[in-house]
């Protein structure tokens, strides 16, 4: 097994730090001022043509070598979350309620070091676009960079990222062609009763008893109206209605998150949470208002570019080191944008999956850096099977 890339291992140390450094200097969607900066020096003083300023603070470093037309891109998203760090570590997030919890810190700087690898040797035929983006937790910085062009400005044959993923054996990298992230919906209710006094309840239409036969008649979306075949997951995360125990409040909300792993189910998800929702407050005398917003899309691997990129891993690492067809994630990710416009594949390295394994976003979760030549090596020899040289 020829894992080892000389030019990786002779910056590791080098990348372990600037890991670090991100980590312990977050910053949060689409204000990632200090990150980007320091990934566009990086790219321009490897030789890079570097673009900025699509979705604020993307970053897209090019590099073309030979003749080739073919183009590979490769994306890392750089946003930290909103979470106050209780790591204990040495390079913890320096700023309170700010932290890299996700290990976007680790997916930048692992596309940094396959850049310094393809600038300084691994010769290929044709063109990459290293692309840095903003704003993946939540805010859909993959979007807001397709709408604002990037693959129009830089149009690429395929288009591929990674996350790192606790929960699974260092290091191994793992591929699902098809349907891989869940689609997540947003939907924001307003209940409308009628307030008055709480020792007279039968002269109000109280919102707080209509959200609460609402919240369990929604269990039964999932387990009556749903394949139990089918993934589908419908979360009422926040219940907010009023201030005092003897008023009966005018009104009460409701945030519920939705996920599929299939547009179908995603519909009908849709078309019987209104339709639930809007019978049941007529059922108590009061109205609802639903404002159903669609958030990240379903993420859908192409699966050419999925057996393709699972058979670079297994020509460079063998076998062992490769899992095939894992299973599906009801977590939600903006790349899916991108594979929407362009065949592609998104997939895992694991973090690790040990006793002090956490999941992500936990406060104590981090980036492990045992993975980093990995996921950058990955990105070398994919980006050489992508554009290989004329014979
Ligand atoms: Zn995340
Ligand atoms: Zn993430």
């Amino acid at each position: 097994m020829s894992e080892s890339i000389t030019l990786l291992q002779e910056i590791e140390h080098e990348m372990r730090e600037l890991r670090h450094r991100i980590h312990a200097n977050p910053e949060l969607g689409y204000q990632e001022v200090e990150t980007s900066q320091l990934v566009a020096e990086r790219l321009l003083k490897w030789g890079y043509q570097v673009t900025r300023g699509l979705a604020e603070t993307a970053v897209i470093g090019t590099l073309k070598k030979g003749t080739g037309t073919r183009v590979i891109g490769i994306r890392a998203d750089m946003d930290a979350l909103p979470i106050l760090e209780k790591t204990g570590l040495p390079y913890a997030s320096r700023i309170p309620g700010k932290m890299h919890a996700c290990g976007h810190d680790g997916h930048t700087v692992m596309l940094l070091a396959a850049a310094y690898a393809l600038a300084h040797d691994h010769p290929f035929d044709g063109t990459v676009h290293l692309i840095f983006q903003p704003a993946e937790e939540g805010l859909a910085g993959a979007r807001r960079m397709i709408q604002e062009g990037v693959l129009k400005q830089f149009p690429c044959d395929a288009v591929f990222a990674a996350h790192n993923m606790p929960g699974y054996p260092t290091g191994k990298l793992g591929f699902r062609a098809g349907p891989f992230m869940a689609s997540a919906d947003q939907v924001n209710v307003t209940i409308h009763g009628k307030g008055g006094h709480g020792a007279m309840p039968h002269l109000t239409v109280d919102p707080v008893v209509v959200c609460a036969s609402i919240i369990m008649a929604l269990q039964t979306i999932v387990s009556r109206n749903v394949s139990p075949q089918e993934m589908s997951v419908i979360t009422v995360g926040a219940v907010n209605a009023g201030k005092a125990s003897n008023v009966i409040a005018d009104s009460a909300h409701m945030l519920i998150s939705v996920r599929a792993l299939d547009n179908t189910v995603r519909d009908r998800l849709e078309h019987q949470i209104k339709q639930l929702i809007h019978a049941q407050a007529q059922a108590f005398g009061a109205s609802a208002e639903i404002d159903y917003s669609a958030d990240y899309p379903l993420l859908i691997n192409d699966a050419h570019m999925t057996r393709f990129a699972s058979q670079v891993a297994t020509d460079w690492l063998g076998p062992d080191e490769v899992l095939n067809d894992i299973a599906p994630f009801n977590g939600s990710e903006d790349f899916a944008y991108f594979l929407q416009q362009c065949p592609g594949c998104y997939l895992i390295i694991g973090n690790g999956d040990g006793e002090k394994s956490c999941m992500a976003h936990d406060p104590r979760y981090d980036f492990n850096d045992e993975i980093l030549l990995r996921g950058a090596g990955f990105w070398v020899k994919l980006t050489e099977a992508f554009l290989p040289l004329k014979p």
